[in-house]
């Protein structure tokens, strides 16, 4: 397995690739589980024997608000080289610092906090998509993430992108994106992978603490609360999330809501593809899940 630290190396690779050479690309920030796992093999699967899977790994600076946790975010590249090299990865690109994605800001082209932390002039905004859900809670975190994505696009040029549900707000702005500005390749969304007992599976798992790790049990528990009650011909949306607070106390809960699942605007009653998504702390770590209900 290759590793490419530089942003100009990643590039001799990509444009020594003989075309036609299928390749396929899992963007992540490591600590990776096997929730990315998932994303590398389908990868791998998908480049085939004669195709190429490059794995990014960037802790992108731009998607963390001020007071979020950049600073105490996971990491362990050692031990994500280990797996990604047994998954059958090609390329792992570990840029060795931000400047390698975002080279500097022009004297005077930019303002205010891009122009102090140097991040550059050009960013991506996909209107629309952020009014509820982690976007109303997290202001600027899906333009750093769309910003960081198509200059990796732009970089991999991949054929395939895989993306987790998981993250299912930030897989359906990567998808307007990608239609938007005509990337390459294609987006591909998948399944969330789970702990045995439910949890899901995210990098921030390890910064929870004992206690706070069997606290976060009732974020599953009620999810499969609300799909208990879908099935059993609930459709009004306050209906299926009532008592969402006490159910997943002592757990902070950010936001819990109901959203169409396309549009991902706030619906009352379902009656089409709906997704019912929660952000909650558990002990300082903000964990987030959802699941999807088809009627
Ligand atoms: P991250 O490193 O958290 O930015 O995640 C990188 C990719 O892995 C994103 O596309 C995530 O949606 C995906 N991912 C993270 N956790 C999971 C999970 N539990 N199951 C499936 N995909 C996941």
């Amino acid at each position: 397995m290759l590793v490419h630290r530089r942003t100009a190396d990643l590039l001799d690779w990509r444009n020594a690739i003989p075309s036609g050479t299928p390749i396929a690309f899992v963007p992540t920030m490591g600590y990776l589980h096997d929730g990315h796992l998932s994303l590398l093999s389908e990868a791998r699967r998908r480049a085939g024997t004669d195709g190429q899977v490059v794995l990014s790994i960037f802790v992108n600076p731009t998607q963390f608000g001020p007071n979020e946790d950049l600073d105490r975010y996971p990491r362990d590249e050692a031990g994500d080289l280990a797996k990604a090299a047994s998954c059958g990865v090609d390329l792992a690109f570990c840029p060795s610092h931000p400047r390698e994605l975002y080279p500097g800001t022009p004297a005077g082209t930019s303002s205010g906090a891009d122009a102090a932390a140097n991040t550059g002039a050009t960013w991506v905004n996909v209107e629309g998509l952020d009014a509820h859900l982690c976007g109303r809670s997290r202001p600027g975190h899906f333009r750093g993430v769309c910003t960081v994505v198509c200059k990796l696009l732009g970089l991999v040029r991949p054929d395939v992108s895989l993306f987790g549900e998981k993250d299912f707000q930030q897989l359906a702005i990567l998808r307007r994106m990608h239609a938007d500005l005509f990337l390459p390749g294609t987006i591909v969304g998948m399944p969330i992978v789970r702990e045995h007992d439910g949890l899901a599976m995210s990098s921030r798992n390890a910064n929870l603490d004992p206690v706070a790790r069997v606290a976060a049990l009732a974020i599953p528990r009620f999810l499969a609360e609300v799909r208990r009650r879908f099935a059993a011909g609930e459709r009004a949306s306050a209906a299926l999330v009532d008592g969402a607070a006490a159910a997943l106390a002592p757990g902070r809960v950010d936001y819990v809501e109901v959203v169409d699942a396309a549009s991902l605007q706030p619906v009352e009653a379902i009656t089409g593809p709906t997704l019912c998504a929660v952000a909650v702390h558990f002990g300082g770590v903000r964990l987030i899940d959802n699941t999807v209900l088809l009627p």
